[in-house]
């Protein structure tokens, strides 16, 4: 049998942190499909086709991740796409709580589902794309927490206030 895992985000945008989790589980599974959720409600800087095709170049080395995108619940998603798991990332303690909520809450609507909790490189435990949209739009370099498809897409996205 094949294993399957989602890993699912806003990904608005990819940062090298995600990039990091999404190697390590697929080292650990057949197939990864890092699904990019819609979220309107988030507000995102980048649209949702924006977001994939930004994840899609930048797994392009990655023979068994694909990308995909969700609009739906999750778990609801995980079954038709026939997954095992659920991959997402802990940064640090402030990540738990959270995690760990949404973790149980998609257990109890599927019990058959796991959640791994995949920790990055420790230099990528401070990365969360809202900084990183933060420094761009300020003008600072991005250059070593994007892969350099996104950095460029930040850059023709925002303009640097000056
Ligand atoms: P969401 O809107 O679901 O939080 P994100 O795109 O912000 O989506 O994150 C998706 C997942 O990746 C979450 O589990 C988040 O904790 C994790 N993640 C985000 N940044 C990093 C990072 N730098 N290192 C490891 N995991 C991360």
């Amino acid at each position: 049998m094949k294993r399957t895992a989602i890993y699912p985000g806003s990904f608005d945008p990819l940062t090298n942190g995600h990039l990091d989790v999404i190697q390590r589980a697929a080292k650990l599974f057949d197939r990864v499909i890092v699904a990019v959720a819609e979220n309107e409600g988030k507000q995102p800087l980048f649209t949702l086709t924006e977001r994939v095709a930004l994840v899609k170049q930048a797994v392009t080395k990655l023979p068994n991740v694909e990308t995909d995108s969700f609009d739906c619940l999750l778990v609801e998603y995980v079954a038709a796409r026939k997954a095992q798991a659920i991959v997402r990332g802990l940064r640090a303690v402030s990540d738990f709580e959270f995690e760990f909520q949404l973790a149980l809450m998609n257990r109890k609507l599927d019990e058959s589902i796991e959640t791994i909790f995949m920790m990055p490189k420790d230099t990528y435990t401070f990365l969360s794309s809202r900084i990183v949209k933060e420094i761009a739009r300020l003008g600072g370099d991005v250059r070593t927490f994007v892969p350099p498809n996104v950095q460029s897409a930040l850059k023709k996205k925002l303009k640097p206030v000056k």
